[in-house]
């Protein structure tokens, strides 16, 4: 079995962390396929390689002077080089992103430096053979993957390498330059990687002991989750929990792959199993709480609602015709609420309403801002009596008054709205009841 083993920013921020990834590959042989970030923060405080390739790129392509933050970027590399004794230069490509950044600065291609060279670091440490992925992975061109091409292509290239080092974030657009993902994208990297080669697992190390049950921001020292499921982590995600890149899930979901998130720093722990469906119970009712603030409530009435063909249609093309999406749609008989990001919807608030007035004629518009909310996600939820009444009961002991409620058809998940000045008591109270007295 092949297992491709990618490593984030903070695994590989210097040469000491370079020695743990080295470590962790060696103790298992079939950790043939390496897919490496660009440096990240050694520290908190400290700057990124892929911010300070930015930077260069801003300044060059304004005309102003990049040599600091180069310098900087050179000095990260060197660092790393000279740490593990590598008698190994990067002269020659530094040479190359120079004149680049001085003739013809072009963004995707400068960010992807940062990776582009950690892969050469890598692959010159670890005696493994590199496979540059502007030449193995390709863009369509609307922007998206090209995954036929790309599964022929770096398939058949990595059937020619035992063991390889592929550069995460970037692969060749439809113009033959080269183009990255969207930030955070190696993860979707060694997602590809583990897809065109039909890898046993995916493992993804980062500096975190998996998915955790809750923010550790808002939970101290909160449990880490063994076993997820692809839906249940595209749930949490998309209020926020992110460990891994939305897109990475894709590829390996196609095959099959599992994917194990891991802890470089801490690689004894098992971290989360990401996987299609499981019959393993999670420790607890749910799997994982995440949320965010800043949501706005449009409350729309009128009588008899429920007979009018195409009412929510209208009420609908007034939020497209002003360019926002909606997150969620709770409904009663004579009433329906949109729920809007605060930020997208606060500069259109007056168009929309006036579109709605105009499309649906309805009685009343009323506006509510300050909404945070809360998804409760658990695959057990369904097989579960009183789950939802636990949730209420103890929002009601910690006084958070929830604004609305939304179960959706899958059971998979029930989403409460609260203020935002209750967004944390409200999620200490759900981890409370769940994980800390484990009802
Ligand atoms: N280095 C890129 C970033 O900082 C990509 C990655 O680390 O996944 O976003």
């Amino acid at each position: 079995m092949k297992k491709v083993v990618k490593f984030g920013g903070s695994s590989l921020a210097d040469a000491a962390q370079f020695r743990k990834v080295g470590d962790i590959i060696r103790a298992d042989a079939s950790r043939v396929y390496v897919v490496p970030s660009a440096p990240g923060k050694r520290f908190s405080g400290d700057t990124k390689v892929t911010d300070l390739l930015y930077r260069c790129y801003d300044l060059a392509k304004g005309g102003k002077d990049f040599s600091a933050p180069f310098e900087e970027i050179q000095g990260r590399y060197r660092e790393i080089i000279e740490g593990l004794g590598l008698s190994f230069s990067l002269g020659e490509e530094f040479r190359t992103i120079e004149k680049s950044l001085k003739e013809d600065p072009d963004r995707d291609y400068t960010a992807s430096r940062g990776e582009y060279l950690n892969g050469r670091v890598m692959a010159a440490y670890l005696g493994f053979d590199f496979i540059d992925p502007a030449e193995a992975i390709f863009f369509n061109e609307e922007g998206h993957l090209n995954e036929y091409k790309t599964g022929k292509v770096l398939g058949k290239m990595l059937e020619e390498h035992d063991h390889a080092v592929i550069p995460g974030f970037y692969g060749c657009g439809k113009d033959g330059r080269v183009k990255t993902f969207s930030r955070g994208g190696s993860d979707i990297t060694g997602s590809i990687v583990a897809g065109a080669c039909h890898a046993g697992v995916y493992e993804n190390w980062t500096d975190v002991s998996g998915f955790l049950v809750a923010d550790p921001r808002i939970i101290r020292d909160p449990v880490a989750i063994t076993t997820i499921t692809y839906k249940e982590l595209r749930e949490l995600s998309y209020m926020g929990a992110g460990v891994l890149h939305e897109d990475a899930i894709f590829p390996v979901r196609k095959e099959g792959i599992p994917i194990n998130i891991r802890n470089t720093n801490a690689p004894e722990d098992p971290g989360t199993w990401i996987v299609e469906s499981t019959a393993q119970k999670s420790g607890y009712t749910i799997t994982g709480i995440a949320g965010k603030k800043d949501f706005c409530a449009v409350l729309i009435s009128k009588d008899q609602m429920n007979s009018e063909i195409g009412f929510g249609r209208k009420v609908l093309q007034a939020f497209e015709e002003n360019g926002i999406s909606f997150e969620h749609m709770p409904s009663g008989i004579d009433t329906m609420t949109i729920v809007v990001h605060e930020s997208e919807f606060i500069d259109k608030e007056q168009r929309v309403v006036s579109a709605i007035h105009r499309l649906a004629e309805p009685d009343s518009i009323e506006i509510e801002a300050d909404l945070a909310l809360i998804a409760v996600v658990g695959r057990g939820m369904k097989s579960q009596r009183g789950t939802a009444g636990r949730i209420f009961a103890a929002l009601a002991h910690a006084h958070v008054n929830v604004r609305m409620i939304d179960q959706g058809s899958s059971e998979l998940n029930i989403i409460i709205g609260v203020e935002n000045r209750d967004f944390e008591t409200a999620i200490r109270a759900i981890y409370a009841i769940f994980v800390e007295t484990k009802l």
